[in-house]
């Protein structure tokens, strides 16, 4: 590790709280000293002292595209040349709002919000005022940012730091959320059996990215849609990471389900800060000014963010795009895969669209983890030592082992190649 690196992290833990701006940056369940980025392009992020790396982050997920997409940075610069922010509705929220309704049908209003926590936070509340009830269903390791009814057993970053509930959250307003095992229908059933009309909705990530990568069955999903429609709760499926990246459509095309509300944020925005909640037109009828639920934004909306995200709609929706990013998917984690079982690891891997997992399981015969349970009974010793070794050779996966991994169209066969290699090699050491 370069000692200006170690010298910027000592400088950003004097006036910022453990030196970075969201815990999972640390490298707290890693170990070890984050890297201090200062530029990327297409697939790579370099350091400020611009070693360059590639990048299977792509900033949790936005970076779609690639980093400084030519076509998004004009967008965003003639956005700039006209004014940072009016405060007022301009026509690209309408734009991008028409975008998103005609790609998933299941939206037929949406509204914008400057991040994925207030998309989520927001959506609950609105089921709340529509259903006229309290409780809330989340699944366990599923992650919905940072507010404080969603900070229950959450992933992502909480658990880093090891904490299954965050401090700070008043055991009233906890109380109303019932946590769930993930993937596990009959869970759904006893659950509902138990408070089925206290329930104004259920929340999940219908593909789960913030406990690693688990892809739940069509059968959860069947019965959380038949139980929410068959005791009224509001079912949100929160797409804030799957949304426009396991494929056009979201997980929501993937299992045919139209949930009632779904939280979009990260693509949307190429980038920029967003975030956007929206669904059945009955529900979001009832947000002010249309009805009585509250939700607002200084910069919801923003300008710079909604030129972004049109440009950015532009390639996504070009025909092949998602075969082309899957294909590259497949090949990087096929090629783990081989690697991993010619030298014996345990690797167990999950791929869609243009995102992936990677399980380092215990022993040959367990399976790719199915819940948040089997999820953290994965060996953390291996994964950190595979990080550090991709790390070493310039490869720059998630620092945890509760993230999921993300490409860009811009990762190429070479990235492939070298990262391949790179494992290959890391695998060999390690067994
Ligand atoms: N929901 C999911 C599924 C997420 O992965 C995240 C962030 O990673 C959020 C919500 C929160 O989004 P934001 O970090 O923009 O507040």
């Amino acid at each position: 590790m370069s000692t200006k690196n170690e010298q910027l992290f000592a400088q950003a833990r004097k006036h910022i709280p453990g030196g970075v701006n969201s815990p999972v940056r640390a490298f707290a369940g890693v170990g070890g000293t984050p890297i201090f980025m200062h530029r990327a392009n297409g697939s790579k992020i370099y350091d400020t002292e611009d070693n360059a790396y590639i990048d299977y982050v792509g900033s949790w997920g936005p970076m779609i595209l690639g980093h400084a997409h030519p076509k998004v940075i004009d967008a965003v610069k003639k956005a700039a040349d006209d004014g940072l922010s009016f405060g007022t509705p301009t026509p690209f929220e309408t734009t991008v709002a028409d975008k998103i309704c005609e790609i998933v049908p299941s939206v037929e209003m949406i509204r914008m919000t400057s991040s994925g926590t207030e998309a989520t936070m927001s959506a609950i509340r609105l089921a709340r005022g529509y259903t006229q009830r309290d409780k809330i269903v989340k699944f366990e390791g599923c992650y919905h940012g940072h507010s404080d009814s969603l900070l229950v057993k959450a992933g992502s970053g909480m658990l880093d730091i090891g904490e299954p509930t965050s401090k700070g959250v008043p055991a009233d307003f906890a109380k109303h959320t019932i946590t769930i095992p993930y993937n596990d229908p009959q869970a759904i059933k006893d659950c509902f059996e138990k408070w089925g009309d206290e329930i104004a909705c259920v929340i999940l990530e219908p593909i789960a990215g913030n406990m690693n990568m688990v892809i739940p069955t069509q059968e959860f999903h069947d019965t959380l849609r038949t139980e929410c429609t068959a005791n009224g709760a509001v079912l949100i499926f929160d797409e804030v990471m799957t949304g426009f990246r396991v494929g056009l459509g979201g997980a929501q095309a993937h299992f045919g389900i139209d949930p009632d509300l779904t939280c979009f944020g990260k693509i949307i925005g190429a980038g920029l800060p967003v975030g956007a909640f929206g669904g059945k037109k009955e529900v979001m009828s009832c947000i002010a000014p249309l009805g009585g639920v509250y939700q607002a934004g200084t910069l919801s909306g923003n300008p710079l963010a909604m030129r972004a995200g049109i440009a950015m709609f532009e390639d996504l929706t070009v025909d092949g795009f998602y075969d082309e990013l899957s294909a590259k998917v497949d090949q990087l984690i096929d090629g783990f895969q081989a690697a991993a079982d010619k030298h014996g690891i345990n690797l167990r891997t999950n791929k869609l669209g243009g995102m992936f997992g990677m399980f380092f399981v215990k022993d040959s015969d367990t399976e790719a983890p199915k819940n948040f349970d089997e999820v953290t009974e994965c060996d953390m010793d291996v994964f950190n030592t595979f990080f550090h070794g991709m790390l070493d050779r310039g490869i720059y996966l998630a620092p945890s082992a509760y993230e999921a991994g993300f490409m860009s169209i811009k990762h190429s066969v070479e990235d492939i190649d070298e990262s391949i290699k790179a494992a290959d090699d890391i695998f060999a050491e390690m067994a």
